[in-house]
């Protein structure tokens, strides 16, 4: 087997993954490069579609909008998490935070600046944003069965990375799509097209250099088998930057509880959507809450040291 990634084909180990969101329990074999660390899957089934759940796997018209003074609280901070700016929001955001915005920070986007977000599904971290104040923001899924107009002027469109034309963007980011996406190099190219010039591409993704990957091995939740084709290591991202020529600034891990109590149900044969599961029924799950508490904690100091489960990877490319 040859890595899609570095190309090396010797000292490769492999691995058989058993399908556990669903609860299908099919096994499907990946295998661990020997070079860059890249785990990824040896072939994508071709009934691949079948592994995702068809009817509203994607909630389009769920999207909850405060009203009044909610909603001006909760927009100031938003723009405080995307941005670093605003004290009320700083406040709030340590009161109570939004866990997904922060990880913008570091690509310096103020509210004027030009964002893409590819296999965004339904578009909640757009909107979000379109709600404080970032009014060019577009989303794209292939995925997607229609394009999604929503009423503060966002538009989701279903489309592919590589049928996009238009250019100049500041910011295009991948929160956990890239995973699924088989023509890595390509993407990563068409992308380096579409930024500007000192633009930067935000890739959030779980990674295999963690301490869940060491630990829970293919019980690991976030290997997610067959759907995740890659699980990147720090070393196999690198690879990626340096083969498409951008610069990969920095690693930012952003994992949460879901790693340790997700695995501990695999290892205890209890798929995702599982009755016992603790995503369908946290009374009936096998966790109390000082348990899941403990989990959250241990994941904060697991993303300290560089060893939670996920991490946005920010690739930068140069000034023209
Ligand atoms: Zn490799």
């Amino acid at each position: 087997m040859q890595c899609r990634i570095c190309s090396n084909k010797e000292n490769n180990t492999t691995y058989e993954a058993r399908e556990m969101m669903l609860g299908l329990r099919d096994l499907h074999t990946y295998f661990k490069c020997g070079s860059c660390g890249c785990l990824q899957i040896a072939n994508v089934p071709e009934n691949i579609q079948e592994y995702y759940p068809s009817d509203d796997y994607y909630s389009y018209d769920q999207i909850k909008t405060e009203t009044g003074f909610k909603k001006k609280l909760i927009t100031l901070r938003d723009r405080y998490a995307a941005t670093g700016e605003g004290f009320i929001g700083k406040v709030l955001q340590m009161r109570m935070p939004h866990d997904k915005l922060p990880q913008l920070q570091k690509t310096g986007v103020t509210t004027d600046s030009k964002i893409l977000d590819v296999g965004c599904g339904a578009g909640h971290l757009l909107h979000t944003l379109r709600e404080c104040g970032f009014n060019h923001t577009h989303g794209i899924d292939p995925f997607n069965t229609k394009n999604i107009q929503y009423s503060n002027g966002l538009t989701i469109k279903q489309q592919s990375i590589h049928d996009v034309t238009e250019t100049g963007w500041d910011l295009i980011m991948l929160n956990h799509s890239f995973e699924h996406v088989l023509d890595q190099h390509e993407t990563l190219t068409q992308i380096k097209k579409l930024l500007k010039p000192g633009g930067v591409c935000m890739i959030r993704v779980p990674t295999v250099s963690s301490w869940a990957w060491d630990h829970y091995g293919v019980n690991w939740v976030q290997l997610d088998a067959p759907r995740h084709f890659f699980l990147h290591s720090q070393e196999s991202m690198q690879v990626l930057a340096d083969k498409i020529g951008l610069e990969l600034r920095a690693t930012v891990y952003d994992s949460f509880a879901f790693q340790y109590w997700g695995s501990e149900q695999y290892l205890k044969d209890i798929p995702l959507q599982d009755e016992r599961s603790y995503a369908v029924n946290p009374d009936k799950a096998p966790f109390d809450d000082t348990q899941i508490q403990n989990y959250a904690i241990r994941s904060k100091a697991l993303n300290a040291e560089q060893q939670g489960d996920q991490a946005a990877f920010y690739f930068h490319k140069a000034e023209a």
